[in-house]
């Protein structure tokens, strides 16, 4: 095996996420919950994209089947070539060691506490067989690109929390990876410091090509790339995709869009159904380019809210 970090993904399709109808059901003794209800979901290589949603709709249910930590019920999930219902218990040892990095939202879940930066980001590398010298160099180029080349013998407690995550970003990267994927790699940060993790996040995807899911409440944060997907329920609910996010913040052009799911489902945002108070129905009406959507019209309703009006029950 060579040392060398590749700057250029060698198979394009190494960093592509495709998931289709994606259900994951968790049964307990008593309940079943489901976690994602058909979730449809794309990312293309070298896409770095955020994903927002409220507590308990599914984002950490979803990393942890793109990460092969969990197995989805049913449906459709291909990342990187590799199908992920299909797969047996020694291909998803494989695929979670080489094919994508994991960064949890707990520092100390993604680091050895006794180790020092350097053999951190070394012990990923040991477990895939590599060598000691190829081990070195390997992490201490890793350390190099997150900025923490001067910290290489420190260990996590002798670490900031914002230097934590950037020394797991190594970790997950060590094994050079397509598809990086992190769950909340910020929440325990403050703002100024998460903004500095996620420049190191922005930092590996340009440099390195590598795909990136970041789940994130941060507002501050998740504005700081080109698309943002909102999961609602366990469905993707809403995008926002921005233009220039990144290159000029002062003149980003944000649109958000609906997803449509392959049986043509579509989810209204939430403020847009309580602005108009939508209810059950919906008029709809196919206009050559576009589709209006009303509230239900006045009088499809009165007749049973004001009988009097069509002549029922008014009998003085
Ligand atoms: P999020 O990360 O967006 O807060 P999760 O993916 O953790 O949401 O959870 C989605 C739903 O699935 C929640 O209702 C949660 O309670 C449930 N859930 C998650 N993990 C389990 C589990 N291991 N057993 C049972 N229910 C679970
Ligand atoms: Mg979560």
């Amino acid at each position: 095996m060579t040392a060398t970090l590749s700057s250029k993904p060698a198979h394009d399709i190494d960093g592509r996420i495709h998931c289709e109808g994606l259900v994951r059901i968790y049964k307990t003794a008593e309940i079943e919950v489901l976690a994602l209800q058909g979730l449809d979901f794309h990312v293309e290589p070298g896409e770095l994209i955020t994903v927002v949603g409220a507590s308990g709709s599914g984002k950490s249910t979803l990393l942890n089947v793109l990460g092969g930590l969990d197995q989805p019920t049913a449906g459709i999930a291909r990342v990187g070539g590799h199908d992920l219902l299909g797969m047996n218990a020694q291909q998803r040892t494989a695929y979670r060691r080489s094919a994508v990095g994991f960064v949890w939202q707990q520092t100390a879940k993604n680091l050895q506490p006794y180790l020092d930066a350097r053999s951190n980001v070394e012990f990923p590398l040991a477990l895939s067989g590599f060598g000691r010298r190829e081990r070195r160099a390997r992490a201490e180029k890793m350390l190099d690109l997150v900025g923490l080349l001067d910290r290489v013998h420190h260990r996590p407690a002798e670490l900031s929390g914002g230097e934590q995550q950037r020394v797991a970003i190594a970790v997950a990267l060590a094994n050079e990876p397509r598809i990086l994927l992190a769950d909340e790699p910020t929440g325990e940060l403050d703002t100024a410091t998460a903004i500095e993790v996620f420049d190191v996040l922005r930092t590996v995807n340009e440099e390195l090509g590598v795909t990136g899911v970041v789940v994130t409440h941060d507002p501050l944060v998740s504005q700081q790339v080109d698309r943002t997907v909102a999961i609602r329920d366990g469905r993707i609910s809403s995008e926002i995709v921005r233009e220039g996010a990144g290159l000029d913040r002062g003149s980003v052009i944000a649109r958000e869009y609906a997803v449509l799911d392959g049986a043509g489902r579509l989810q209204l945002p939430e403020h847009y159904v309580e602005r108009l108070e939508l209810k059950r129905r919906v008029r709809l009406e196919l206009e050559p380019d576009h589709i209006g959507v009303w509230p239900e019209f006045e009088h499809e309703t009165s007749r049973w809210e004001r009988p009097e009006e069509h002549g029922f029950g008014d009998d003085s």
